[in-house]
Parts: structure tokens; C-alpha cells; sequence
């Protein structure tokens, strides 16, 4: 990790790891891909290295992750998708030419059509929130429930009650919230 910047949080699910790039979002934001070179640090971590990045490429991959955001949000509440945010997550799965190569391990792996292709990263980021969004994959998609933070996840447990986006961080400060509240009511049970 680089030092200086906000470390990156790693889900399972490749478009909300992405969301999750961009936290806090109602609260203090912290912006987890400031500039070119931690967007391919964070494309390197998730399987999609490329050697360089523009700041025009920066803002595409900003303007892909506040689409999906936008529409997987509306998507866990019901809610009619954003045409513009389809519009944005469409055009860069378009625009994206990577292939899936079988390793001989058995593995998928990723191929980019150049080096420097952070379009056919973006791409595979798009068709990801749209095999979710659509309801291609076994989950459903819910909202955070700190109120700093609301960030849509894919909710992947049996019985689909996931109330955070990530336990370390939003579940975490909630449980010790609720533990101080209580303190302050009963201040003798502390002794
Ligand atoms: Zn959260």
C-alpha cells in the first residue's frame, strides 16, 4: 500500500468493491482512488492491471462509479433505474474489450486489449453491476444501514439480512455507537 492514501476496502463482488472506493458517502467522504495511479493500484488488486492511467480515464472511472452507485441504489429500494446512469454503465460495457481467458489451472483471468486499456477494465467493472443489478447472480442488492455511509452491497447471505456494507468498518462503529448509548443511560452497569 502507498503510503498517504486511503487504504482500499475489498468486498467479493467486483462493481460495489468499486462503489466502495468512494465511502462515507453522507457522511465525511473519503475518496479511496484520488488519483490515476491508485485507480491501477486498485485495478491491480482486483485482476484488472493496466500499466498507466489519465486523469481523463480517472474521470470516466469516477463518472462509471457514481452510475453505478446511482443505479444500484435505486435497484435495492425499488426504484426506477436513472436513465443517465444506465446510459454511462451501457457505454463503457460497450466500449470494454477485454476477453476471459481458462487458465489451465481453471481459473478466469482477464485480458486487456493493451496496457494502458483502463476503458476494457472499466468494461468488465460495467458488465459486473449489470449482471447484479439485473438479478443474474444469487443475492440481492441493499443499502447500508449507517446512515454516514447508505452505500448499496449484494447481499449474499441465506437469509439476506445483511445490514452493513462491510462488517470491519460500518458494522463495527454501529455496534460500539449502540454500546456507548447504552453506557450513558445506565452509567452503573459499567462498574
Ligand atoms: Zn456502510
Amino acid at each position: 500500500m502507498r503510503a498517504g492514501f486511503p487504504d482500499f476496502r475489498l468486498g467479493n463482488v467486483l462493481a460495489t468493491s468499486f462503489t466502495g472506493t468512494l465511502t462515507e458517502r453522507r457522511g465525511e467522504a473519503v475518496e479511496r482512488i484520488p488519483t490515476p495511479q491508485r485507480l491501477v493500484d486498485w485495478l491491480t488488486v482486483n485482476g484488472l492491471a493496466v500499466e498507466s492511467c489519465t486523469t481523463a480515464q480517472l474521470e470516466l472511472a469516477w463518472e462509471l462509479r457514481e452510475s453505478i452507485h446511482a443505479a444500484a441504489t435505486a435497484a435495492a429500494i425499488q426504484d426506477a433505474l436513472p436513465a443517465s446512469a444506465v446510459q454511462v454503465i451501457n457505454d463503457c460495457s460497450i466500449e470494454g474489450r477485454a476477453a476471459a481467458i481458462l487458465t489451465p489451472e481453471g481459473n478466469r483471468r482477464w485480458r486487456l486489449s493493451s496496457a494502458s486499456c483502463v476503458e476494457d477494465a472499466l468494461g468488465v467493472i460495467a458488465a459486473d453491476a449489470i449482471s447484479i443489478i439485473a438479478g443474474e447472480r444469487d443475492g440481492t442488492l441493499a443499502l447500508c444501514a449507517s446512515p454516514t455511509c447508505r452505500a448499496a452491497f449484494f447481499d449474499t447471505s441465506q437469509s439476506r439480512t445483511r445490514r452493513w456494507c462491510d462488517m470491519n468498518t460500518c458494522g463495527n462503529r454501529q455496534k460500539k455507537a449502540r454500546f456507548n448509548a447504552n453506557k450513558r443511560k445506565n452509567p452503573r452497569s459499567a462498574k
